[in-house]
């Protein structure tokens, strides 16, 4: 194992120059691109993103003989060069030299599975004809070799024109002659492409039919046998794709997943809520300046505190969607989802986001990025918010129990969740069928074996979402907090805050009245629903300190009363649905923006769904008021 045809050859055209020379690692997904990669560079690497993209590469340094180094970028992985998805883009972007502060690699480490080749070597024709100097590196030699699997690797060079290495990444075996390619690629000696002139004719590449062709030809010449599937694997995909068993097993998990995220997040929910609301106290206790008091207790204590006590939701969920990949059970859940997701024009792939938004929509819309098909996933961005997610439970458990007898107060809730639910399906479809329409995307997804999923890639992948909401949590919420309570605390008469109802918030709740009052709501209703831009459940506390109340909540009896004095029966639905619908949520906007790069999305996203609930408010509050 690890023969390297042609490796010694492998120089590049270009005369060495004084900076250093720029190696690109390509290669299809799961083909052990990151693998690789951390074995040449070690720590000496970081994460950046491309300019104008969401796509994160790697770059890092490999250290070769003699005080030389080469930089190395980790690419996204991709099928194919043709750039329709943002991965490929960015992909065909850098190698042919056209991403904005990246110069053009100097040469290409093309990395596919051994196991896969007959898929993974299609990649092979586009990547050869850019005609960079590029070592082919069959990778999983040792998983190859332990499934019974053969190629020839010194045959395939000649093919190909191109030096072939066996290696396996994960065992270090034939590493070395991923080394010396490197090494050859700093010496700048003027060679051609390594294995001398291919002795097959590279296809035309927009040719993909012709690809495969070439790449089966090039296999068979190359006297390549595919592995057998590791047992295993055929015996679990036995069970989890069968016909009754599969879509029964799908059930099971989706339910377990959202039991977990609601029952097993609330003991950790309730102990962070613990934790602010006694910190706050302390704070309260140490600090003697009143308004600077409550600016720090009521504004951001109560304002932050009430987005990161989300945090274990979120991290449950990520938990759960690294175990589900990793493991390999997700590519299975998308293939049995696809069929039920096509009848509302998205694909399987849109399943996980849209469950997860159940728990919050944020993670939900970072964790649409698996998704390939670039219209899908801005749909599935664009309906995710009417999932019913849970910072809605504090607002909807607070007007139910005011206005609803206790006997129909589930049902109550569950309708609001299924008003959500049908909102997203409406949308989805119109969407599919206008602004988003495309062509079904063919459904190509690769059934990876089952692997034991490793702790270390779910604790970087956890570290990774934690600090991406907690980083926005301490910025625009923060701020939004910080906001409302000066707007509520100004101006200072006789050098004290006013009463709340001669405050610039009341001035703003009184100016939005007019355009609230057909709904059923006051001008308190209004400052509650102007601070719950920022964030749902910020409502309540909003509503509390209107009705001055201290530290309320959704149980508290006497809030429940104070709003029953305030807004009729219609008012009461009217609010309920307009939570339903509206994007009450800055980060949401914000994550959003920046998975879309853009504020196209967002602004159509915030407007429709806030003139959908406006109308829809509209149409409750005159139905109750018509029926009673
Ligand atoms: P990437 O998506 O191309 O970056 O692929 P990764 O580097 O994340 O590798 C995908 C999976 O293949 C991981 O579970 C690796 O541990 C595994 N892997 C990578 N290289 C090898 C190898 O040489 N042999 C075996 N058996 N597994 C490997």
């Amino acid at each position: 194992m690890g023969d390297c045809h042609g490796c010694p050859a492998a120089t590049i055209t270009r005369p060495a120059k004084t900076r250093r020379q720029i190696v690109a690692i390509v290669g299809p997904p799961n083909s052990g691109k990151s693998t690789l990669f951390n074995r040449l560079t070690g720590l000496r690497q970081k994460v950046a993103n491309f300019p104008g993209v969401t796509v994160e590469h790697r770059m890092g340094r490999a250290r070769l003989d003699g005080d030389h180094e080469v930089y190395l970028v980790d690419l996204p992985g991709v099928y194919s060069l043709t750039p329709r998805t943002e991965d490929e883009r960015v992909t065909h972007d850098v190698l042919g030299g056209a991403m904005k502060d990246m110069p053009k690699p100097d040469a290409v480490l093309l990395i596919l599975d051994s196991t896969n080749l007959s898929r993974h070597l299609v990649l092979a024709a586009p990547v050869l004809s850019l005609g960079l100097p590029t070592l082919v590196i069959l990778n999983m030699a040792d998983d190859l070799d332990a499934r019974g699997g053969e190629v020839d690797s010194a045959e395939l060079a000649m093919q190909l024109g191109s030096p072939v290495a066996l290696v396996s990444a994960a065992k270090g075996i034939g590493i070395e002659k991923v080394m010396q390619f490197l090494a050859g690629t700093t010496q700048g000696a003027p060679a051609r492409n390594g294995g001398g002139k291919p002795l097959m004719e590279l296809p035309v590449i927009q040719d993909i039919p012709k690809c495969r062709a070439w790449a089966a030809h090039a296999g068979s010449k190359a006297r390549y046998h595919a592995p057998a599937p590791p047992l295993w694997t055929r015996r679990l995909d036995a069970i989890f794709l069968h016909p009754l068993l599969g879509p029964l097993i799908f059930l099971l998990v989706v339910i377990g997943v959202f039991e977990t995220i609601f029952a097993g997040a609330q003991p950790l929910m309730d102990a962070i809520d613990d934790g602010i609301q006694a910190s706050g106290a302390w704070v309260a206790s140490v600090i003697s300046y009143a308004p600077l008091r409550s600016l720090l207790v009521d504004g951001v204590w109560s304002g932050v505190g009430s987005v990161v006590k989300f945090l274990p939701q979120i991290l449950i969920l990520f938990l759960f969607i690294g175990i589900l990949e990793d493991s390999g059970y997700l590519a299975r859940a998308a293939l049995i989802a696809d069929r039920t997701m096509a009848r509302i024009g998205l694909q399987g792939k849109s399943f996980i986001p849209l469950l997860s938004a159940y728990a919050c929509a944020v993670p939900a819309i970072m964790a649409t990025r698996t998704i390939e098909n670039k219209r899908d996933r801005i749909a599935t961005i664009l309906i995710a918010p009417f999932m019913t997610c849970s910072a809605r439970l504090p607002v909807y458990t607070l007007v139910i129990a005011a206005f609803i007898a206790p006997k129909y107060q589930v049902l109550a809730l569950l309708s609001l969740y299924i008003i959500g639910f049908l909102a997203a399906i409406g949308t989805a479809k119109l969407l599919k069928s206008t602004i988003l329409k495309s062509a079904r995307s063919s459904f190509m997804l690769e059934m990876p074996p089952y692997r034991w999923p490793t702790p270390r890639s779910l604790g970087l992948r956890l570290v990774d979402r934690a600090k991406v909401f907690l980083r926005r949590a301490g910025t625009v919420i923060l701020a939004v907090a910080i906001v409302i309570w000066v707007l509520g605390h100004l101006p200072l008469k006789n050098g004290a805050p006013p009463p709340i109802d001669q405050s610039i918030e009341a001035k703003i709740g009184h100016a939005v009245e007019p355009a609230i009052k057909p709904l059923g709501f006051n001008w308190k209703i209004g400052i509650g629903l102007i601070s719950s831009l920022a964030a749902r459940e910020v409502i309540v506390g909003t509503l509390g300190t209107i009705y001055g109340m201290e530290g309320s909540s959704e149980h508290s009896v006497e809030l429940q009363k104070a709003l029953r004095r305030d807004l009729t029966p219609g008012g009461a639905a009217a609010l309920l649905v307009f939570f339903a619908f509206a994007m009450q949520c800055m980060s949401t906007i914000a994550v959003v923006r920046r998975e879309t790069m853009s504020w196209k999305w967002p602004a159509l996203q915030f407007a429709y769904m806030t003139l959908f609930a406006y109308a829809a408010a509209f149409a409750a509050n005159h139905a109750v008021l018509w029926l009673a």
